[in-house]
C-alpha cells in the first residue's frame, strides 16, 4: 500500500507532463477519485478534503514515514511534519508548518494531524506524556471555545492560532506557547442565519447535569436564550453531539489541570453571557422629558447579578444610563442600552477566550530551562467573502494577504535569491506579487486600516470618507462608485473581490466598553472579573486604554511574521473540492479558483525550472558517502570535490546535478528517491 508504484497520476506536480493549469487541476482530480488526496508540488504538500474518514492516519504509517526519508512514500502529512521533526532534530533549526486554505479546506484538521504525528513519533516518559496529552487537550479546548458552525463548515475556527511546541535535545516535547488572532467575537451576539454560536454554549446546556445547570441558573433548553437564535435555527449538530462533546470539553479542562472550582467559574461566564444577552429593554420618559429605558426582565439581570457576585442596583445602573467626564448622569435610551448589553457580552466572551489561553500557556509552558528548538503549526482563517461582508472579513483577509505576501516571498522570492547567491542561473516567473495590496491596507498614514485609527474618525460614515479621500484611484480599491452598494468600498485582494459594508466598524474596531460597567465588573465577586476587566480597577486610575483590534491584528501579525522570517517553514496547502461538504464531488471551478489565488503553477513551474533537492556539500557527503560501499575514494580537498567523487560512482546523468557555490543541487524528485535507494540497499 505504501509503494509509489501503486500511485495514481502524478504524485508530484512537478513530473506532470505537460504541465498547464488543466494537466495539474486533472492530476489532482484523479487523485482524489481514489482517495489520494495529498500531491506534492515540490516541497509544498497540497491537501484536497475528502470530506470523509480515510484510513490514512495510524501509529503504523507515522513509523513508516518517520523510517524513510523524503520522496519514499506517498505525499502525507506525515512526510511533512516527519521532514520538520528530523530537521529540527538534525540541523538544529527552529521550524514551521503553515497551513493554508479557504475556510472549510481542512486546515485545522491538518494542524490536528501534524500533532497526532507529534505526540506519536517521540518519547512516552511519564513527564513527556503528560506535555503531550496536555498540548492535544488544549487544542479540544480550543476548539470548544473558539470554533463555530457556519455556512462553509461545521467546524469553523472563528480564530487563528500558532502553536509553538518545544523541544529538548532527546526529541520530546517538553512545553508549548498558544498564539492566537483575531476571535471573531460578533458572533456572540449577532449570527447569520444558517450559523450556530460559539459550540461552547449548546456543549453546555446539553452536556450539563441537573446539579450544574441548577447552580448556572439555566435551562437546557436553546431556545430561550436570545443570543442561540437565528431566523432560520438549523443546527446540524444533535443535542446528542453536543453532549458528547461537553465531556471532552470538561475532561480537556481536568487534564489541563483546571480545578473543579475553576471550572465552574468558566461555566458561570458562559452562562452570565447567555443570560446578559436575554435582558430586554423597555423605553420610559425621564422627569425631564428625556427617554430613558427600563429592564423588562429584571428577574435575568438579578440572576446575572447572583452569578457574577454583586449587587443589582450597581450592574443595573451600569447597563442603563452613562456617566459623562464632567459626571452628570443621565439615562440611556432603550436601543443604546441594548449595545451595550451587546458589547458587554462580546467583552466578556472574548476576554474570557484570552485568559484561557493565558492559563492554558501557564500550564504547558516548559518547565525545564536548557536548550531547546521550536516547531510551531500556523493554523490561521482562510480568505473569506461573504453576499455582505463587515470588519471581521476585513480583518481576516488582511491576515490573509499578509501571509500570502510571506509565503510569495519565502517560496519564489528567496528561491531566486538563493539561486544567485549559489551562483546558479535563475529562470524569472511571473507572479503576483500582493505587496501594493499589503500596502494599501496598512500603510501608515493612509492604509484602509489605519484610516480607522485617526482620532476623528468617529463614525463609519466619517471613516467611509476618509477611505474615499486617501485610498480613491489605487488599483485595487474602488470607492463612491455607482456600483458600489451604499456605504461601502471594494478591496481586489490577491483572492478575489471584496466588497465591505462599514456598518459597525469603528465600534468594532475600539473597545467602547463604557468606564462604569469595567468597574462595576471589576467589584464582582466572580473569582476572575477582576482578571478579566483590569481597567475596571479605581486605584489604576491610568490604565491605558487597549489597543483597537486593528493595531493588535497588526502588530500581532507583524511579530509572528518575523519569527517566521528565522525559521525553516514547511508549506499545507488545502483545497476544499466542494461547497456541499460532501465527499467524492470535485467541482473543476471552485478548485481553479484556489489554485490561482493559491499560486501553485507558479510554485509548480518553479520547481520545474529549478530543482526539487539540496543539500551543502558536507551534509550530501555524510548522508550519501556510504552508497559507494567499500569503493569510497580517498580523496583530499574541499567537500565539493568529495561530492564530484562521489556522484561520477554513480549511474545518474550529471545533468541531474547542479554545483551551486555552498550546495548541491538536484533536479527531479526521481534522483533523489534514486539516492535513497542506493542510501537503503547498504
Ligand atoms: P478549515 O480549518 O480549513 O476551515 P477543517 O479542518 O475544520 O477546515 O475541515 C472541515 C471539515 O472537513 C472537517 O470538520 C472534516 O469533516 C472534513 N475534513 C477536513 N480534512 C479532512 C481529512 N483529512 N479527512 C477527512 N475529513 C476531513
Ligand atoms: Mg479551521
Amino acid at each position: 500500500m505504501l509503494g509509489l508504484e501503486h500511485e495514481v497520476g502524478a504524485w508530484d506536480s512537478v513530473l506532470l507532463e505537460p504541465l498547464t493549469e488543466d494537466s495539474f487541476i486533472a492530476n489532482l482530480q484523479q487523485r482524489f477519485k481514489r482517495d489520494h488526496i495529498y500531491t506534492y508540488v515540490g516541497n509544498v504538500l497540497v491537501s484536497v478534503n475528502p470530506y470523509k474518514k480515510l484510513a490514512l492516519y495510524s501509529a503504523d504509517l507515522v513509523e513508516a514515514y518517520v523510517e524513510r526519508g523524503p520522496f519514499q512514500l506517498p505525499p502525507h502529512i506525515y512526510a511533512i511534519a516527519g521532514s520538520a521533526y528530523r530537521w529540527l532534530n538534525d540541523r538544529n533549526e527552529d521550524q514551521c508548518i503553515i497551513v493554508t486554505g479557504e475556510s472549510g479546506a481542512g486546515k485545522t484538521e491538518a494542524a490536528r494531524i501534524v500533532l497526532q504525528f507529534l505526540v506519536l513519533v517521540s518519547g512516552n516518559s511519564p513527564e513527556v506524556k503528560l506535555v503531550k496529552d496536555r498540548l492535544v487537550q488544549a487544542n479540544t479546548l480550543l476548539e470548544a471555545f473558539g470554533n463555530a458552525r457556519t455556512m462553509k463548515n461545521d467546524n469553523a475556527s472563528r480564530f487563528g492560532k500558532f502553536l509553538d511546541i518545544e523541544f529538548d535535545f532527546k526529541g520530546d516535547p517538553i512545553g508549548g506557547h498558544l498564539t492566537h488572532y483575531f476571535l471573531d467575537k460578533s458572533r456572540v451576539t449577532s449570527l447569520a442565519s444558517c450559523d450556530r454560536n460559539f459550540h461552547v454554549f449548546y456543549q453546555l446546556l446539553s452536556g450539563a447535569d441537573i446539579h450544574l445547570l441548577k447552580c448556572l441558573k439555566l435551562h437546557r433548553n436553546v431556545e430561550q436564550y436570545s443570543i442561540l437564535q437565528t431566523e432560520t435555527n438549523q443546527p446540524t449538530l444533535s443535542e446528542e453531539e453536543d453532549k458528547n462533546l461537553f465531556v471532552y470539553t470538561r475532561n480537556a479542562l481536568e487534564i489541563l489541570g483546571f480545578t473543579n472550582n475553576d471550572i465552574i467559574d468558566i461555566f458561570r461566564v458562559i452562562a452570565i453571557v447567555l443570560k446578559l444577552g436575554n435582558l430586554q429593554y423597555v423605553p420610559c420618559n425621564n422627569i425631564d422629558g428625556t427617554e430613558g429605558c427600563s429592564i423588562n426582565n429584571d428577574y435575568e439581570l438579578f440572576e446575572v447579578c447572583e452569578l457574577l457576585g454583586i449587587e443589582h442596583r450597581w450592574l443595573q445602573r451600569a447597563l442603563t444610563s452613562r456617566q459623562f467626564e464632567d459626571g452628570i448622569m443621565t439615562d440611556l435610551n432603550a436601543v443604546d442600552a441594548a449595545k451595550i448589553r451587546d458589547i458587554l457580552c462580546k467583552t466578556l466572551y472574548s476576554r474570557l477566550f484570552t485568559w484561557l489561553i493565558h492559563r492554558i500557556n501557564d500550564i504547558i509552558k516548559a518547565k525545564s530551562l536548557g536548550k531547546r528548538k521550536v516547531l510551531g503549526v500556523l493554523d490561521l482563517y482562510g480568505f473569506e467573502v461573504f453576499e455582505e461582508n463587515g470588519f471581521e472579513q476585513l480583518m481576516i483577509n488582511f491576515c490573509n494577504e499578509k501571509l500570502h505576501q510571506f509565503i510569495t516571498a519565502a517560496t519564489l522570492k528567496e528561491e531566486q535569491e538563493e539561486l544567485v547567491k549559489e551562483g546558479l542561473e535563475w529562470t524569472k516567473i511571473e507572479y503576483f506579487n500582493n505587496i501594493v495590496i499589503c500596502q494599501l491596507l496598512e500603510h501608515d498614514s493612509h492604509g484602509v486600516l489605519s484610516l480607522l485609527e485617526e482620532p476623528h474618525v468617529q463614525s463609519d460614515a466619517a471613516y467611509l470618507s476618509r477611505v474615499e479621500q486617501c485610498c480613491a484611484g489605487h488599483s485595487h480599491c474602488l470607492t463612491a462608485d455607482a456600483t458600489l452598494p451604499s456605504h461601502s468600498f471594494q478591496i481586489r485582494h490577491y483572492a478575489g473581490t471584496v466588497t465591505y459594508r462599514v456598518h459597525g466598524f469603528v465600534e468594532k474596531n475600539r473597545d467602547t466598553l463604557p468606564k462604569e460597567v469595567s468597574r462595576v465588573m471589576f467589584r464582582c465577586d466572580h473569582p476572575i472579573m477582576q482578571a478579566l476587566f483590569p481597567e475596571g480597577n479605581p486605584k489604576r486610575c491610568n490604565v491605558k486604554r487597549p489597543i483597537s483590534e486593528s493595531m493588535q491584528i497588526q502588530v500581532s501579525l507583524n511579530a509572528l511574521l518575523k519569527s517566521l522570517a528565522v525559521r525553516q517553514v514547511h508549506y499545507i496547502r488545502c483545497l476544499k473540492p466542494n461547497e456541499l461538504k460532501q465527499p467524492r464531488i470535485f467541482e473543476i471551478a471552485l478548485i481553479q479558483h484556489q489554485v490561482r489565488y493559491l499560486g501553485l503553477i507558479a510554485t509548480v513551474q518553479m520547481w520545474r525550472t529549478g530543482y526539487c533537492y539540496r543539500l551543502p556539500y558536507i551534509q550530501f557527503l555524510c548522508r550519501y558517502k556510504m552508497v559507494c560501499g567499500n569503493t569510497w575514494p580517498r580523496w583530499r580537498g574541499s567537500p565539493i570535490e568529495g561530492v564530484s567523487v562521489l556522484l561520477r560512482s554513480l549511474p545518474i546523468p550529471s545533468a541531474e546535478f547542479t554545483f551551486g557555490r555552498t550546495k548541491l543541487f538536484v533536479r527531479s524528485p526521481r534522483t533523489v528517491f534514486e539516492l535513497e535507494d542506493f542510501r537503503r540497499a547498504r
